[in-house]
């Protein structure tokens, strides 16, 4: 039986192709609960068809001038800019969020763009002249061949633009395996390299769940693997990409999960916290790895803190991610919102106080949408459940501490290490907390301190597996392999055979 709804697949050497799996899986618009199409989870063929597009079109890109691959992501840009509505609807209808949100997220991904138009001058190596004896040393960055990325579904735009233009600048060839959940945007970005003129081949696409994620990284040809999202499954990856049998290595960095914690200090601008707290816990409906979940209240701060966030999570405008005036958009899918409720049970149970309760509210002409309003506990603890999990919801949870020490000492603690934020108006506490907090992307009266392009994003502990982090120059590093020669020229070889360790002279 053929299906009534649109099928989304894959696009391989240039090319939508139609599925030919039988599995399918439907994709939600979260606003209204509705089913709006289905996407095709990939066979290992259809994994090893992509994989084999992108291994025949690697020897000519890897060959490109630099320049020339800057020319074709120079017009990637433009197209981007000018499909900018188009991909950020695309990310509400499927997502959720909301679309000024989902039009940021476009320019967040956009920026990395920008950074990898730059790659001739990224290449640039450094050349040592006359070592000694008439020898000359340099080093090459060169591509590795195909490279493969797997991303999550909270960015669908952002994270494969977080890989695939550096890959490919470095001139790599691309598979990205996109999250089933929004799958769409993944499509597009594919129609728009087309379109800035990229070869067919150099970036396709693959729809599908574990058993292509499986296959890739076990994909001889596949050289390095790019992925983000959960923890158990960054592990995974990691793990398994890493112990790969014979053949090339596979170089893998695998970005996890996270609890990121914003702490308040007795000093800090009240008012100023409060606005940061509000859009770092509930923006995005708290889907993003970098959203605040804990809000660490110092000393006598915590009562007034809570005070003024209570009204302020009650009226939160939690509507269709495309009404204008929406702050919050529904969760991605009727299982995660399920999973935030039982958190959110949890909680209540464990003995947190839950002053303002989300599971109240309801989008009128919206009843089978994914909706949670935001959630904000008090008294949250360590033992907690809420506290020691990544609930990947709105919901805040408040944890009390005397001072500095105890804030610092209860975040190096936590599993995760991804992001944090201190507010402070004194300059030896934010440098202090800079210097000895366990996390990888500190916001100083920041509250969500994503690096900009050309500095690098990923977080430490379980937050991220691998060496190199993302994006900036370790995506430059991470996408290409160190080559160093020493050459000089028969005029400059004295007589005879060598026999001691050969040393500058
Ligand atoms: P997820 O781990 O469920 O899925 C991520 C990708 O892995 C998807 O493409 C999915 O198809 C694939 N996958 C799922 N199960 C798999 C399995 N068993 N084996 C192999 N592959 C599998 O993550 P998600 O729910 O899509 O995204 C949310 C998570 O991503 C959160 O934990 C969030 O913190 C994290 N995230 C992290 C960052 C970061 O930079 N650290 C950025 C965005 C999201």
């Amino acid at each position: 039986m053929t299906s009534r709804l649109p099928v989304i697949a894959h696009y391989i050497h240039g090319q939508a192709v139609a599925s030919t799996s039988g599995r399918l899986q439907p994709v939600f618009n979260p606003a209204t609960g509705a089913p709006i199409a289905e996407v095709a989870l990939a066979t290992q063929a259809e994994v090893n068809a992509a994989v084999a597009a992108a291994q025949a079109a690697a020897p000519a890109w890897a060959d490109t001038a630099p320049l020339r691959r800057a020319r074709v992501l120079f017009k990637f840009k433009e197209l981007i800019e000018k499909y900018h509505d188009d991909l950020a609807a695309m990310i509400t209808r499927e997502h959720g969020k909301v679309f000024s949100d989902a039009k940021g997220e476009v320019v967040r991904g956009l920026e990395i763009v920008e950074f990898a138009c730059g790659i001739p001058q990224l290449l640039k190596t450094q050349f040592t002249d006359n070592i000694g004896g008439g020898i000359d040393n340099w080093q090459l960055r060169q591509p590795l061949g195909v490279t493969a990325g797997i991303t999550p579904f909270n960015f669908p735009v952002m994270v494969p633009l977080w890989m695939a233009p550096v890959a490919i600048a470095c001139g790599n060839t691309f598979v990205l395996k996109p999250s089933e959940r929004d799958p769409s945007p993944s499509l597009l970005l594919a129609e728009l390299f087309k379109q800035a003129g990229l070869p067919d081949g150099v970036f396709n696409v693959v729809q599908g769940d574990k058993l292509a994620v499986d296959t890739l990284l076990h994909h001889p040809e596949v050289k390095a693997v790019s992925f983000v999202g959960s923890t158990p499954i960054a592990d995974y990856i990691y793990t398994e990409g890493t112990r790969r049998k014979g053949g090339y290595p596979l170089r893998v960095q695998a970005l996890g999960g996270a609890k990121n914690h914003l702490v308040v200090m007795p000093d800090a601008d009240l008012d100023q916290a409060v606005d940061a707290l509000l859009g770092a816990a509930y923006g995005s409906a708290g889907e993003r790895c970098m959203a605040i979940s804990v809000a660490v209240a110092v000393g006598q701060v915590a009562d007034t803190l809570v005070k003024a966030l209570v009204p302020r999570v009650k009226a939160l405008k939690v509507k269709n991610g495309m009404d204008p005036d929406a702050e919050m958009g529904p969760l991605v899918t009727a299982a995660h919102k399920a999973k935030v409720e039982s958190y959110i049970a949890d909680g209540v149970a464990a003995g947190a106080r839950l002053l303002v309760d989300g599971r109240d509210v309801k989008v009128p002409g919206h009843e089978q949408g994914f909706f949670l309003g935001g959630s904000l506990f008090d008294h949250v603890t360590p033992g907690m459940r809420i506290y020691q999990e990544e609930i990947f919801g709105p919901v805040l949870s408040v944890v009390r501490v005397p001072d500095l020490g105890a804030a610092i000492e209860l975040i190096n603690r936590h599993e995760f290490g991804n992001g944090v934020s201190i507010f402070t108006s004194d300059g030896h506490t934010a440098r202090e907390f800079s210097r000895r907090i366990e996390v990888g992307m500190v916001g100083v009266n920041v509250p969500i301190p994503v690096p900009m392009a050309w500095h690098s994003f990923g977080g430490w502990k379980r937050s991220l597996f691998g060496d190199a982090h993302v994006y900036g120059e370790e995506g430059i590093r991470f996408y290409t392999r160190y080559k160093s020669i020493m050459q000089r020229w028969p005029e400059s070889i004295a007589k005879g055979a060598e026999f001691t360790m050969p040393v500058a002279k």
